[in-house]
């Protein structure tokens, strides 16, 4: 059963953005310019963080608007991108009501969460796992 990445509870995220790090870290790279996770204040230290990262969704909305079919469904929710068909387009990042497909302007592509789960790996407070969905 594939996986999707959830976040278990952003009350514990303390804004380190090491989930963001990780996700660029997968590429070799240093940063967060390639992450396909944020971390945002929602106003200040004392209102905490929001998480946003890909819901996985069973009927993907980015996929539906992808003219060119760089954005396919993946089996058990969620997507997968051809980086060959992309066009860079974006109206798959309009169309993600969740906010989660971010932009390598470098390459003028999407950031898509893969679901591999390195994220988690790096989260020191508990806040993202990887779940089956049911
Ligand atoms: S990128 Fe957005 S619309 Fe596409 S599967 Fe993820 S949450 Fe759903
Ligand atoms: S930016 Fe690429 S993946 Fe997104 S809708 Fe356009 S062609 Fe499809």
């Amino acid at each position: 059963m594939p996986k999707r990445l959830s976040i278990v509870d952003a009350q514990r995220c303390v804004g380190c953005q090491m989930c963001m790090f990780a996700c660029t870290r997968k590429y070799g790279i240093g940063g967060t310019g390639k992450s396909a996770i944020l971390v945002r204040s929602v106003g200040g230290m004392e209102h905490g963080f929001s998480v946003i990262v890909c819901r996985a969704c069973p009927e993907p909305a980015c996929a539906k608007v992808c003219p060119t079919e760089a954005l396919r469904r993946r089996a058990g929710g969620g997507v997968a991108l051809d980086r060959k068909k992309c066009i860079g387009c974006g109206f798959c990042a309009q169309a993600c009501t969740f906010g989660a497909i971010f932009w390598d302007n470098e390459n003028n592509k999407p950031e898509i969460c893969i679901y591999c789960g390195y994220c988690v790996n790096y989260c020191p407070h508990g806040v993202l796992a990887m779940e089956e969905r049911v």
